[in-house]
């Protein structure tokens, strides 16, 4: 059985989806902090902070777990340079604690969830996995620290992990059984959906002076069943004795939020306001992902490939939630 931490999220329940499919029994630890209980296809589901030891390990005593996939974090840069200390404590002690009841149930693998926002500003693009970390931000900094953390756990107490470190995740299911739900919302792409709906008035570009074509950051977007799939593979490359590392997931092509509004107004046929506002504090300009490591070790091939029907399967979504 998998454990899934953060499974009531938006990538974990989607990733939680795909083990399904792919014939895994799962179960989700989650406090629903940010996520949502009918987001989790499986009745296995365990509500606690993962920084409560005692109920980690109570979980850990009840289901046969073998392995564990650990999104559970808090997850905004700009939040996290407002309150580093809420972030250090969620990201860094809650992957200690984890860690710890792993170790005491002698369960070693481990599939964690890293971020683009580690590499802070490209010395390089696309951005390859043996680029310098320097990351902007404390939740930047936080999933580099977990992933030294990992790099010891191995080394000393034979733990064997893959840290899937990705850019921009973006869409939905596209069957519409579960789709991005974040409140508030805080990811580009339904935010600029919310305001195609008429949910909000405008949506707002936060740096038009960046060094990039048109002044706007510019990321790279993948969609979230193709990194639910790649978690699928760095569980099966850790079942078979494969070695632990670290490998970016992104489809290796830039978006600017220009671009990405743009998209929007085809996708959706509707009008969309936009306010230019100032660069936010722990923003790079551009993020775009070299992800060969990922199709050459783990066999991962993205399906989507262009943000059209990413978006497409996210309008669909944020349409039948409506509905
Ligand atoms: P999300 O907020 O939808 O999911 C995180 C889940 O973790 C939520 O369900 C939340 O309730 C849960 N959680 C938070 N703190 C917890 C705690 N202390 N104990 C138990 N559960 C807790 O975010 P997401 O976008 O699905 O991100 C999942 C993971 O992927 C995170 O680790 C995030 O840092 C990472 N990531 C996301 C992106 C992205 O584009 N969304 C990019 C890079 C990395």
């Amino acid at each position: 059985m998998i454990l899934v931490t953060g499974g009531a999220g938006y990538i974990g329940s989607h990733t939680v989806l795909e083990l399904l499919r792919s014939g895994y029994e799962v179960v989700v630890v989650d406090d629903l902090s940010a996520g949502h209980r009918e987001l989790v296809l499986t009745d296995n589901f365990v509500q606690a902070d993962i920084r409560d030891r005692a109920a980690l390990s109570a979980a850990f005593q009840q289901y046969p777990i073998e392995a564990v996939l650990h999104f559970a974090a808090l997850t905004s840069v700009p939040e996290s340079v407002a309150d580093p200390g809420r972030y250090y404590d969620v990201n860094l002690g809650g992957t200690l604690v984890l860690l710890e009841v792993m170790r005491a149930f002698g369960v070693t693998r481990l599939v964690f969830s890293s971020s683009a926002a580690i590499y802070g500003d490209p010395q390089r693009l696309p951005i390859p996995e043996d680029h310098p970390i320097r990351p902007k931000s404390p939740y930047g900094r936080s999933k580099a620290v977990c992933e030294e953390i990992l790099a010891d756990y191995a080394r000393a107490y034979g733990f064997s992990y893959v840290s899937l470190r990705y850019f921009n995740a973006a869409g939905s299911d596209p069957e519409g059984k579960i789709g991005e739900w974040h409140e508030p919302e805080c990811h580009l792409i339904p935010i600029v959906l919310e305001a195609a709906s008429g949910k909000r008035p405008y949506v707002e570009i936060f740096g038009t002076d960046y060094e990039t074509p048109d002044g706007t950051g510019v990321r790279d977007y993948i969609h979230v069943v193709d990194l639910a799939q790649a978690h699928v593979l760095a569980l099966e490359h850790l079942a078979a004795g494969g070695e632990s590392g670290a490998y970016n997931l992104g489809i290796g092509r830039g978006y600017s939020v220009r671009e990405v509004i743009e998209v929007c107004r085809k996708v959706t046929g509707r009008k969309i306001p936009v306010r230019e506002g100032p660069r936010r504090p722990g923003d790079p300009a551009i993020l775009v992902a070299d992800a060969r490591r990922a199709q050459r070790e783990l066999h991962w091939q993205p399906r989507y490939t262009n943000l059209e029907s990413m978006v497409e399967t996210a309008w669909a979504w944020m349409r039948r939630r409506e509905s």
